[in-house]
């Protein structure tokens, strides 16, 4: 049997395989090769850590020492030192690292190859006896602790006792006699707590390191680490062990250590960045136990050093054609490379890198493009809170909509909207939130409730006004009377200030400060860029012209869905809208509805004219109309009020009465204010009536289950009276922008159509308008009419759909809903987290599109829409047409644009862009 290969010396290493070779291993072999100044060493493969920890007693796999020895002997004659040598010893560093990096794995061994002999050794060929016993105290300790396990304390102590006892503050003033004691104290400690002596025999040194290296791997830390953030094997697999020859920064003033980044990580600035320290070894740097320099002051301190690093830098930026996050030690005044990987940045600095590194002609314009995670740029169109805050939340619920907010806490939308107006920042918390709420949203800065899920009122009006919202923190328990609130088991009072973090979900005592985003030039050209390599156009999901220019400057192409039951939910509004539900007859309704045509007009207008020249649509009515009125507990309880009021009245008439008959105390006969004078009683009567009025129609209007209930084009058919002025509003509206100059484009949309049937109860409607209106002005209207497919049956007829609908727009939270037979709220709040904790699902499919269910039914209703009209335009309005992955899909399937939420529209487009590039990697199944 021929031996398998383990170990690769960095001069053979092949750089781009870090599964094999980890993370830090190929880059020390990619960085030997293209000739950088890295000291001699070699990566012991993580193949070798499978086996060893694959095998019953954790062994070596077979000859690895061997192959080990090996590679130390070519260490040996390219550094002339010997390994064990007393005379001239050649000590290394191992080192730890995987595909990716992660917390819990071993920390760095340094100077290993230290015994009793090469010591002497060490102060020969360095001429500095001090030198010698700190780097020997130094191993024993860390040897001690990272490869023996013994706790840290056990060696701090006697260190600290040692220093206490000479006085002595910091670890430079100690001297060679001191710290030859520290070491034999160290020495003594490792028997104490191994039960045997210091390993004085190098390649057992080397050995013990290895195995702790490979045995770190299934440590818990590590373990935790990889469970939590999804890291397959597919991803990381097993650690190498990187033994590295030892160079040191601590040899004196010629002598330093030192990170850096090519580039500034926080703001993407063209300049190299990062800290050093002129005689100290490298994890001086950042134990923090001195303070380090900048960078840029070696230019003054060592000149030449710091061309040398420069030079470094831009070789390292002009091979990996990536911001780099590198380590070095200059030994008398000689830099080496110790390390390097792709720097880490904000989304500020990757979008500025990204523009500014095609511009270099570093990178091509495809790669600045793909090295973005579309996702990162979320973080520059919300406030942040401050990165460095160090307070720990009170609760915490669903990310409902992003962004971070403080104000005072206030419980209802009434005391909101007072409190607004007087100018104070406040946070809207509610159990859950209504329709008739919308003011106390319009005046908070966020929105925090107990109840429901992504989806609930208070989420999804939250998303559409771009305000932060944290939903479904359970245990907020609100009393409105007394002005107070049970928040993670905290008495808040009303005023008490919160903060609440959308993108996580977390609530806050008190206030955090927030950084503002910062929608730069340089984004702006990034996204240029993907618009012109993108199929897919990028449209919004608003309601409001302030909406909507807010999503024209992120780049939106059009409006993809207007929810027109937002207009009626307007405070002034709502009234009108009851008194059409509580109409007994046609003509009352008529009635009703011609009063809220003008107004709904003047949205339309004001919508296309932000908007013009770029298309809008419009989706008729959907809710069910009982979603309007109050709930039928609030109506009994506001009668239970009203007939108390009533008696109530009546008896300070009696009261009157009686006084003027005593003619004691009132002289004159003030009047008295309503609805304490005669027509008080009346007053509430009549009130009384109208609660009852409503009262029965929500006991009419009841539905077992609303959202399967009488809604959408089912109301349109039945109600036609509403879709009729609605269509009229869109098409007058039309009209009127078009005579202004406008150039419009509307696109009338009608909800939950199951059959062809229900369509064509709706086209004679628009038909007989636009006749109407283009007779009347003498001119021609543009626009398109067609149907929301979010019904599974609307999939399977699609063929006959598109002969009537001249585009499709897949509402994907329905759709979802309709394909799992899940309700959102429901899965979200009570099984869906343990499905996807247990594998059962791998995400959450009302944020990330089921590709494989209701992916699937879309591809059909593509091909069989447009077989019978080949020009059907089709999209997506649902939430996942924010989603990056879902994006991709879209793209594949031959979907025309994807609508989404203003702050999402940015993701999209770079997504969008994204997918026309990875286009190649994979086609869908
Ligand atoms: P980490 O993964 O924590 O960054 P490293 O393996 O990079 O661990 O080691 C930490 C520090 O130890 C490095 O920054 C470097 O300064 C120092 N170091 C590692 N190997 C050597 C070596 N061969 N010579 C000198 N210093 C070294
Ligand atoms: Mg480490
Ligand atoms: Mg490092």
């Amino acid at each position: 049997m021929t031996e398998k290969k383990f170990v690769y010396s960095f001069a053979e290493g092949d750089g781009k395989n870090k599964k094999l070779l980890g993370g830090k291993g190929a880059n020390l072999c990619e960085m030997t090769q293209i000739g950088l100044n890295v000291p001699p060493g070699f990566v012991v493969s993580t193949e070798a850590c499978l086996s060893y920890l694959d095998s019953p007693q954790q062994q070596l796999p077979a000859g690895l020492m061997e192959e080990i020895r090996t590679h130390m002997r070519a260490l040996e004659e390219s550094t002339g030192k010997g390994f064990g040598d007393a005379h001239n010893p050649l000590l290394v560093s191992v080192r730890s690292g995987s595909a990716m990096s992660m917390p819990g794995m071993m920390d760095t061994i340094l100077n290993l190859g230290l015994n009793r002999q090469t010591l002497e050794g060490l102060v020969r060929q360095s001429g500095d006896q001090r030198f010698a016993y700190d780097a020997y105290r130094r191993f024993i300790q860390l040897f001690g602790k990272v490869a023996l396990g013994i706790a840290d304390a056990k060696f701090d102590e006697p260190f600290e006792a040692v220093k206490q006892r000479e006085g002595v503050r910091a670890d430079l003033g100690l001297t060679t006699e001191h710290l030859r004691e520290i070491s034999e104290i160290f020495l003594g400690v490792v028997q104490e707590e191994t039960g045997r002596p210091f390993p004085e025999d190098v390649y057992e040194q080397l050995e013990i390191a290895t195995k702790a290296v490979f045995g770190s791997w299934m440590g818990r830390r590590a373990v935790d680490y990889r469970r939590e953030f999804h890291i397959t094997p597919e991803m990381a697999n097993g650690t190498a062990v990187n033994v590295v020859t030892m160079v040191f920064g601590n040899m004196g003033d010629d002598s330093a250590t030192g990170v850096g980044f090519t580039r500034n990580p926080a703001t993407g600035e063209n300049q190299m960045f990062g800290e050093y320290l002129v005689n100290a070894q490298g994890e001086d740097v950042v134990a923090g136990i001195r303070t380090p320099k900048p960078v840029q002051a070696m230019e003054e301190e060592m000149p030449d050093l710091f061309r040398k690093l420069l030079e470094l830098r831009n070789k390292l930026e002009a091979h990996y054609r990536e911001v780099q996050d590198f380590e070095y030690t200059i030994e008398k005044g000689t830099l080496y490379c110790l390390q390097t990987r792709n720097g880490k940045m904000n989304a500020t600095a990757m979008v500025r890198t990204s523009v500014e590194m095609e511009g270099e002609g570093l990178i091509s314009r495809h790669q600045a493009l793909l090295r973005i995670q579309p996702e990162l740029l979320e973080q520059l169109l919300h406030p942040l809170l401050d990165p460095n805050h160090e307070a720990t939340p009170i609760d915490q619920g669903l990310p409902a909509s992003p962004g971070a907010a403080s104000g005072e806490a206030v419980f209802d939308a009434d005391r909101a909207q007072l409190m607004g107006q007087a100018g104070e920042k406040v946070i809207l918390v509610r159990e859950e939130t209504k329709p008739e709420d919308i003011h106390g949203f319009f005046a908070a800065q966020g929105v925090l409730t107990s109840r429901g899920g992504k989806t609930s009122h208070a989420a999804v009006v939250a998303r559409g006004m771009g305000k932060p919202c944290v939903a479904g923190a359970e245990g907020i328990q609100v009393n409105v009377q007394s002005r107070t609130a049970r928040i993670g088991g905290k008495l808040l009072h009303e005023g008490d200030v919160i903060t609440i973090d959308g993108g996580n979900g977390n609530v806050y005592l008190g206030e955090i400060p927030t950084v503002a985003p910062d929608f730069s030039t340089h984004l702006h050209t990034l996204l240029g860029w993907a618009d012109e390599i993108a199929r897919l156009k990028v449209m919004t999901n608003v309601d409001t012209p302030e909406a909507a220019q807010r999503a024209l400057e992120y780049g939106a192409m059009g409006i993809g869905l207007c929810r027109t039951e937002r207009m009626f939910n307007a405070q002034e509004r709502l009234p009108l809208v009851v008194e059409m539900i509580l109409a007994s007859t046609p003509e009352e309704r008529e009635a009703a509805l011609g009063r809220l045509l003008p107004i709904q007009q003047a949205d339309f207008e004001g919508l296309f004219k932000v908007m013009a020249p770029r298309p809008v649509t419009i989706r008729l009515l959907d809710p069910p109309i009982h979603e309007f009125l109050p709930t039928e507990r609030q109506l009994e309880h506001e009668l239970g009020h009203l007939r108390q009021l009533r008696s109530t009245v009546e008896g300070v008439e009696d009261l009157m009465g009686a006084m003027q008959f005593l003619q004691t105390a009132c002289g004159g006969s003030a009047e008295l204010p309503l609805p304490f004078n005669s027509n008080g009683v009346p007053l509430i009567d009549e009130a009384i009536a109208k609660k009852e009025l409503m009262l029965h129609k929500v006991r009419e209007l009841f539905e077992v289950n609303p959202m399967l209930g009488h809604r959408g084009v089912r109301l349109g058919i039945t109600y036609p009276e509403i879709y009729s002025m609605q269509i009229r509003a869109a098409l007058q509206a039309a009209v009127a922008c078009q005579r202004e100059g406008f150039e419009v484009h509307p696109e009338i949309m009608v909800p939950q159509v199951c059959t062809s049937q229900e369509l064509l109860r709706i086209t004679p409607m628009v038909e007989a308008i636009q006749q109407e209106l283009e007779e009347e002005h003498g001119i021609k209207l543009q626009f398109k009419f067609g149907t929301m497919i979010e019904v599974v049956r609307a999939c399977m007829r699609a063929g006959k759909l598109a002969e009537v609908a001249e585009f499709f727009s897949f509402g994907t939270n329905d759709l979802s809903q309709a394909t799992y037979s899940f309700s959102r709220e429901d899965a979200e709040n009570k099984f869906l987290p343990f499905y996807n904790e247990n594998g059962i699902l791998q995400d959450n499919p009302f944020e990330v599109l089921d590709v494989n269910g209701v992916g699937q039914l879309m591809k059909i209703a593509v091909e069989w829409g447009r077989k019978s009209r080949p020009d059907l335009k089709v999209g997506i309005c649902g939430e996942q047409g924010g989603h990056p992955s879902s994006i991709r899909f879209c793209h594949q399937i031959g979907l025309n644009y994807v609508s989404c939420s203003p702050p999402r529209v940015p993701i999209a487009r770079l997504a969008a862009a994204q997918a026309v590039l990875l286009e190649a990697e994979s086609t869908p199944s």
